[in-house]
Formats: structure tokens, sequence, C-alpha cells
């Protein structure tokens, strides 16, 4: 602490925050004032939650998945750690809203999210990339063990029983991170084996295992 310089610092008291300020005045005197912040933190967290959030399914956005494989990327190249993705796509959700109605489409959209919110694990990342498209992000694993993620993930969706609307199924698409990849060209892969298991029939996981 350096004396005679003003301090400023943040304390949590009385199930509050406060901002607070020690002023020198002279010899041994200091004017201190408090001011009760704790609305504009709870604001403030909200507004950061909101900015990173998908407000349907509660899941993270693309915007802020971005970041995170922008991350990603750079702590493999540095530990040469593997890490996967897996993008999956829900089969035929258009005629899920025609047949069932928009708000079916939604509580599919919530419940899928859900079940693979308690499936994965804490450092994971799962995203909305899109409309019914899901993006996740797997730190330290390869993609055999993705793979094995992923098709739990397509038999367990396949076995939910959604009110209103029966069972639906999604297709996936896993690809590994190699030296070389871009976030472009990383979820292009994943997109490009999602794409392959639609053409395969739908319901199913395709994946690319090895770095060209
Ligand atoms: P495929 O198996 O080839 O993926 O067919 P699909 O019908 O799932 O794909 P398509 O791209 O034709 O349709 C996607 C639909 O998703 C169309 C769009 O109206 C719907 N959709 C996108 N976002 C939402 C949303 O937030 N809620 C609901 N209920 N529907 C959405
Ligand atoms: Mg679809
Ligand atoms: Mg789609």
């Amino acid at each position: 602490m350096v004396r005679n310089e003003p301090i400023n610092s943040e304390v949590e008291f009385a199930g509050g925050i406060w901002d607070t300020w020690w002023i020198p005045l002279g010899e041994e005197v200091y004017l201190h004032y408090a001011t009760d912040v704790t609305r504009y933190k709870k604001m403030e967290e909200e507004l950061r939650h909101l900015s990173v959030t998908d407000v349907l399914t509660n899941t993270y956005n693309r915007r802020y998945f971005t970041h995170k494989l922008e991350e990603e990327i750079e702590r493999a190249k540095r530990s040469g750690n593997k890490f996967s993705l897996i993008m999956l796509d829900i089969d035929c959700f258009k005629s899920i809203n025609d047949c069932f109605g928009h708000n079916a489409g939604d509580l599919v959209l919530k419940s899928m999210a859900e079940l693979i919110k308690n499936r994965i694990r804490k450092i994971d990342t799962l995203a909305r990339w899109g409309g019914e498209e899901f993006i996740i992000l797997l730190p330290d694993t390869t993609v055999k063990n993705a793979v094995h993620l992923a098709e739990e993930l397509r038999e367990s969706l396949s076995r939910m029983d959604i009110p209103g609307v029966g069972s639906v199924t999604a297709s996936f698409g896993v690809a590994g991170c190699c030296p070389e990849d871009t976030i472009d060209t990383l979820v292009n892969r994943a997109d490009n084996m999602m794409y392959e298991a639609k053409a395969a029939g739908r319901n199913c996981v395709r994946y690319m295992n090895e770095c060209e």
C-alpha cells in the first residue's frame, strides 16, 4: 500500500457489494466513503450472461463458442493436446414444426440441449450454432472418444420422449483438431461430416479421423 495515494476497492458487506474509497487528507487522516453497487453488479452479471447465451436453449451462443474455440486451438498448438468437435443437426426439424407447431419445435430444442448438458463434462462447451444445429467443444479428447460420446448422445436422443412430439433424431459429425487448423477449417470438417451423416440416411455419426 502506497501512503498518500487514494485506495479503491470492492468489498462484500452486509449482504451487498460496496465500492469503497480511502482518500488521504493529511498525516494519519483519511476520508472514507462507500457506495452500494449491488444493483449495478447484478446488472453487469446479467448483461455478461446474456452476451454469451442463447436464450431459448440456455446454451452458449455462436459468438462465445467461436471465442472459446480460438483459445482452444491456441492451447492445443502450445501443449500438443488433442481436442475434438461434435456438430449435430436435428433431422427433419421443419416437419416437426409443421406437424406439431413452433412451440413444440422450441421444446425439442430445449430438451435436446438439456440432454446434452447433463451428459458432457464441465470443461466441455455446448453452443447453439444455428437454428437446429448444436456444436460441442471437447478439450483433451481424441476423435475416437468423441465418436463414442456422439453415439451415446444419438442413442439417448432417439430414445427420449418429448411431450407432444414423441421421439426425434439427429445427425452427428465429428472432427479432431489438426496442427494447421483454423476455426473455419475445423468447423467445416465437422460440418461436412454431419452432412455425410445426413446423406447416409440421418440418425447416425460420421467422423474424420486423420489429419491430411
Ligand atoms: P434435415 O434433416 O436435412 O436437417 O432437415 P430439416 O427439416 O431439419 O432442415 P431444414 O434446414 O429444412 O429446416 C430447419 C428448420 O428449423 C426450419 C426452421 O423454421 C426451423 N427453426 C430454426 N430455428 C428455430 C427455432 O428457434 N424454433 C423452432 N421451432 N424452429 C426453428
Ligand atoms: Mg435439420
Ligand atoms: Mg440445419
